[in-house]
């Protein structure tokens, strides 16, 4: 098919009806997530024939769609996440977009997408945060959620890849998705029911995974607990990931994340721990992790911390594992050093606070010194 060479320039059609400031101003005092959008949100579209074009950025609203769609159907569709903080000079940055534009790449390789050019991906985020930046928190911690995804806009009920897509990034203010104090959170070891499998789609982030993962989520939930940990398909022995999140152990000094096997998401968080984590002086390594390792090393107390991470939460302390056979507490059930740690140098360069010796942040959209609440922080 004959790939366009020129990229698409985003039209700017804004909404003359924003929500009123006063309004916004509610939702950012307890955004949640994922509950609010912002006024607008950009849209792409590809097909065989002219490849990406008629690019928009126009007011946030629904999609039309036909009950053939085959997306509804056929589930070919990928996402990305990721977040922009507003500096302490109201400057905006997002934290390594450039990543979630390759792994968008990669995922829309997985499902027989076409594949987005990196720097349209990163136009139509910036577009979108310069638009809207009056939408980006101030609060510490908060941030504004950026969810691009595609899906096949061509209608049928053949079972074959699209040749129409469309691809959309919409945004959405959030306090973090576990907010409050840091309160460890309980899992649920799923043995009945697994993600991915070898050669599957576990390591693209397209919806049907998390369709998948609901009734594990469910059993997690009827047991009482937060969140569900998957093991792999094969043996059912080795640990993979968190719900929608990677995760860690700590031993001591010695930091172990599963390795990415092709069943796993390669969360961008992830990386960026192992990277921090070694900065930091602890040996950090991707290694296998057995389920019998995870109990036995708890017990003996060589195993000190597990901790989850992911854009949405960042880092988040796991305090207690339930199987069908065995209950366990992580070290003394409490956050742990090592996980505080990591997870207070993450946040700090996030939000500016710390030095960004990886160049990690990108300047979305340039500063705004006209935010609300900043004007203090300025003289
Ligand atoms: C998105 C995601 C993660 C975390 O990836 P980040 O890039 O750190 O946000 C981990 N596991 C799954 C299944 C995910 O969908």
């Amino acid at each position: 098919m004959p790939p366009r060479m020129t990229l698409p320039v985003i039209e700017l059609k804004p909404d003359s009806r924003p929500i009123p400031a006063e309004q916004r101003e509610e939702v950012l005092a307890s955004p949640g997530f994922g509950h609010h959008f912002t006024d607008h949100m950009v849209t792409i579209t590809w097909t065989e024939d002219a490849g990406w074009h008629f690019a928009r950025l126009v007011p946030y609203g629904p999609l039309p769609i036909d009950p053939a769609n085959l997306t509804l159907h056929y589930s070919q569709t990928v996402f990305e996440g990721l977040k922009v903080f507003r500096g302490p000079d109201g400057n905006l940055g997002a934290f390594r977009p450039e990543e979630n534009a390759r792994r968008f790449q990669a995922s829309a390789r997985r499902m027989a997408m076409p594949e987005l050019p990196e720097k349209t991906f990163l136009a139509a985020c910036e577009a979108l945060v310069a638009q809207d930046r009056a939408w980006v928190p101030s609060r510490p911690g908060h941030s504004l959620y950026l969810r691009p995804f595609m899906f096949a806009t061509e209608s049928g009920l053949g079972v074959r890849a699209a040749r129409e897509f469309l691809f959309v990034v919409i945004a959405s203010p959030t306090d973090g998705y576990f907010a409050g104090e840091v309160r460890p959170v309980s899992v649920w070891v799923a043995e009945e029911y697994v993600r991915a499998a070898p050669g599957g789609t576990g390591a693209a982030k397209t919806g049907a995974n998390y369709a998948a993962s609901l009734m594990g989520q469910a059993q997690a939930a009827a047991q009482g607990c937060d969140q569900v940990v998957w093991l792999d398909a094969l043996e059912r022995r080795w640990v993979e990931e968190m719900g929608a999140m990677n995760l860690f152990f700590v031993y001591g000094e010695r930091i172990v994340t599963p390795e990415l096997t092709g069943s796993l998401l390669p969360g961008i968080t992830r990386a960026s721990l192992l990277t921090l984590a070694r900065d930091l002086g602890y040996k950090a390594e991707e290694a296998r992790v057995s389920l019998q390792d995870w109990r036995r090393d708890s017990a003996d107390g060589s195993l000190t911390e597990v901790f989850a991470c992911g854009t949405a939460a960042g880092v988040v302390p796991v305090g207690s594992v339930k199987t069908a056979l065995a209950q366990w507490t992580v070290g003394d059930g409490r956050p742990g050093e090592v996980t505080m740690r990591l997870r207070e140098t993450l946040r700090q360069i996030q939000s500016g606070a710390a030095a960004d010796p990886h160049g990690w942040m990108r300047e979305m959209a340039g500063a705004d010194h006209t935010a609300p609440g900043r004007q203090a922080a300025r003289s």
